[in-house]
């Protein structure tokens, strides 16, 4: 399945660095893709960007959204010796930082690094060598001899990616650098694309919502749901696939990958979305995976279900292994199925439908 339609525009968002508070690039690909596909595009201040379909005051707006920025670092403090200290920039890991190639990004362009990993024979085992690193132990070296010739080179406030990108592990298992929530951009332009197609079958006004800064604490959505006041929204990004060795599943579910989307319960779900979604997926065919959220659901949605008076949200999440490392990997078939399934939904939807649960 490696070869799916549209997998250049994949392509595309996945090897574009668009980390956390510096998307403009990632933005730029997505909008120039879904341009095409919509009736008005409209971005604001800080770089989120909606593209809408249908604009009639006489029906329900539906607002799909996912979040466009990925984590990373960002240059934190140069050394005399020309080393970058950094700090991270979202959920990044210092665990798994060291030895990893680097590209660090500013307007002149994309400087290398490596972060520094001293050898194993060297390590002090007595004074917390080889142990579990803080980001203040993580270190950049990008071959500058001296602060001022790395100052020539890149500055304080640089953002950070790793370097790695993408590959196929088979045709359907993609692994790479955030998949987080690229793929969630990926899909909501898809469903714009195939409701734009179909638009002879959708009752309702559609507005699909690409965030920045979901990775430090979901500000696009909030800045743009406020702003857009939608009559509900399906939001999708990634969950936790449990189906690894040495994840206890009593405490964290059991989510597969290659099983199909998930649908979150409870929090900022609302329960008859909840629903409609199962009802959805049933008569589709369509299988669906079930996860639990006992107080935040850790995306968008909770930034978005309280805005104005109450927005009836629904989260519909790709099952992801290796969550904010480089290796992020899901399945393709699972992709598929999950833009099959919000398609359907908005397909579903009455030009008047409303959603309470009393
Ligand atoms: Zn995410």
């Amino acid at each position: 399945m490696s070869n799916f339609p549209e997998r250049e525009f994949l392509e595309q968002l996945l090897i574009t660095p668009s980390p956390t508070g510096f998307e403009s690039a990632g933005q730029k690909v997505w909008t120039n893709y879904v341009e095409q596909f919509s009736d008005d595009l409209e971005t604001d201040a800080y770089g989120s960007a909606v593209a809408k379909l249908n604009t009639s005051f006489d029906v329900i707006t539906v607002m799909l959204e996912a979040h466009c920025d990925e984590i990373g670092m960002i240059v934190q403090h140069i050394t005399e010796k020309g080393f970058v200290h950094v700090n991270k920039l979202g959920g990044s890991d210092s665990t798994i930082a060291r030895a990893k190639r680097v590209n660090i990004h500013n307007k002149r362009g994309i400087v290398s690094g490596v972060i520094g990993n001293t050898a194993i024979h060297l390590q002090d085992k007595k004074n917390g060598g080889g142990d579990q690193p803080a980001w203040k132990d993580i270190y950049i070296d990008i071959g500058a001899t001296s602060r001022e010739e790395a100052l020539e080179m890149i500055q304080i406030g640089d953002p950070i990616t790793y370097a790695d990108n993408f590959e196929f592990l088979s045709d359907d298992i993609l692994t790479g650098r955030a998949l987080d929530n690229r793929i969630g951009g990926f899909v909501i332009a898809q469903v714009l694309k195939r409701l734009w197609e179909n638009r002879s079958n959708l009752n309702v006004n559609v507005m699909a919502l690409n965030s920045v800064q979901e990775e430090v604490g979901g500000y696009g959505a909030r800045m743009m749901s406020y702003r857009l006041e939608p009559d509900m929204a399906l939001v999708t990004d990634v969950t936790h696939a449990t189906d690894t060795p040495g994840i206890n599943n009593a405490e964290h579910g059991l989510v597969k990958l290659g099983e199909g989307p998930v649908v979150q319960h409870g929090g900022a779900n609302h329960p008859s979305i909840v629903t409609f979604i199962e009802e959805v997926s049933k008569t589709k065919e369509i299988s669906l995976q079930h996860d639990a959220v006992s107080v935040r659901t850790g995306t968008d949605t909770d930034s978005i279900f309280y805005q104005k008076t109450g927005i009836p949200s629904g989260l519909i999440s790709l099952p992801l292994r290796y969550m904010h490392s480089p290796v992020e990997t899901a399945s393709v078939a699972d992709i598929n199925s999950l833009i099959n399934l919000m398609t359907e939904c908005i397909l579903s939807l009455e030009p008047d439908q409303t959603f309470s649960v009393l």
